[in-house]
């Protein structure tokens, strides 16, 4: 049975239950990991004063919950984004993207771009493949996700970086997916180094809140039946579904 997913999934400033519990102690606590449920490090950026929590065990990165916005001041942020459907720089910019996945996923019948924004211009591209493509975008298209349908393959352009709860959307995503079917996330992976990570420019973005390395994502497959497949080490992960065991 699939979790009824709600727009919340994607942009609730609600974090998992446990996380939320330990930001609602006192002043100094340690927070653990949303991925791996570790004690994490903190640490601050001088310049603009953001508290940053590090989970040394999956290598996850994640913004005081504090700064996590609302879903109305998040929405104002995309409405400046423009994505023209003839734009050639999109279209280049997700053929990089297309041309590192698609060797990866054989011949998948289905697809399903989760969280596409105002644009469907990466479905397009999936649908002049001759792979029948679905998109989803919790404030763009919030009407198109059919709960109860599975995919061979789901890919997710610059969603990751936005999510308030990672390891639920991982786990709904790896349930919407058929037996061995992909899961194939584009997101730009931290150099697992802080003094790196604060002249990196991704973390300015206020809607970018937490970060990731395939180290992350293989701790994130292991807890929900999946394998990390293959990746660039810059910002793209290829991820399988394991076949469920068979008793
Ligand atoms: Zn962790």
């Amino acid at each position: 049975m699939l979790k009824k997913l709600t727009k919340n999934c994607l942009f609730n400033t609600t974090v998992d239950n446990k996380v939320h519990n330990n930001i609602t102690m006192s002043k100094g606590a340690v927070l653990n990991c949303h991925i791996c449920n570790e004690s994490t490090h903190t640490f601050i950026h001088e310049k603009t004063n953001i508290s940053y929590y590090y989970c040394e065990k999956c290598a996850y990165i994640f913004k005081s919950p504090k700064y996590y916005q609302n879903f109305d001041t998040q929405k104002k942020r995309y409405n400046l984004h423009t994505n023209d459907e003839n734009d050639e720089g999109y279209k280049a910019y997700f053929k990089r993207f297309l041309d590192f996945v698609l060797p990866v996923v054989g011949s998948p019948k289905d697809a399903l771009d989760f969280g596409c924004g105002r644009s469907t211009i990466l479905s397009n591209m999936i649908k002049n493949k001759d792979i029948k493509c679905d998109f989803y975008d919790p404030i763009y298209h919030p009407d198109t996700l059919n709960d109860d349908k599975k995919y061979d393959l789901i890919v997710s352009v610059e969603v990751f970086e936005h999510l308030h709860q990672p390891r639920t959307t991982f786990e709904y995503l790896s349930e919407k997916l058929n037996e061995e079917g992909y899961l194939a996330i584009q997101t730009a992976f931290h150099s697992n180094d802080i003094k790196t990570f604060k002249t990196w420019y991704y973390h300015q973005d206020p809607t970018h809140i937490v970060f990731f390395t395939p180290k992350t994502f293989t701790v994130l497959c292991k807890q929900y039946g999946c394998k990390l497949l293959a990746t660039n080490d810059k910002n793209m992960v290829v991820i399988q579904k394991e076949k469920a065991d068979i008793l």
